[in-house]
């Protein structure tokens, strides 16, 4: 399998990008890929990949992974996710 090329940057941040959790000043890129990718309103066959960015403070946080996974399925119910 081919990366796309746009998935080789993925993990810097970009501009525009803020703290999923606050709004503040990005310092992680995580990626997020669900294990059922039709449940997050992906085309049969095909992955989803969430991305997020997280600030220095945040990505201390006990949970994390926890808090951006709702937070994440929050803005996708709602849709106002822009991936
Ligand atoms: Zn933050």
């Amino acid at each position: 399998m081919i990366p796309r090329p746009d998935l080789q940057h993925v993990h810097e941040p970009r501009p525009g990008d803020f703290c999923l959790i606050c709004g503040g000043i990005p310092e992680t890129v995580g990626v997020f890929v669900p294990e059922n990718s039709g449940v997050w309103g992906a085309p049969e066959g095909k992955t989803r990949i969430m991305r997020y960015c997280l600030c220095a403070k945040c990505a201390k946080k006990k949970n994390i992974a926890e808090r951006v996974e709702k937070i994440i399925r929050a803005e996708l119910s709602g849709g106002g996710f822009k991936c």
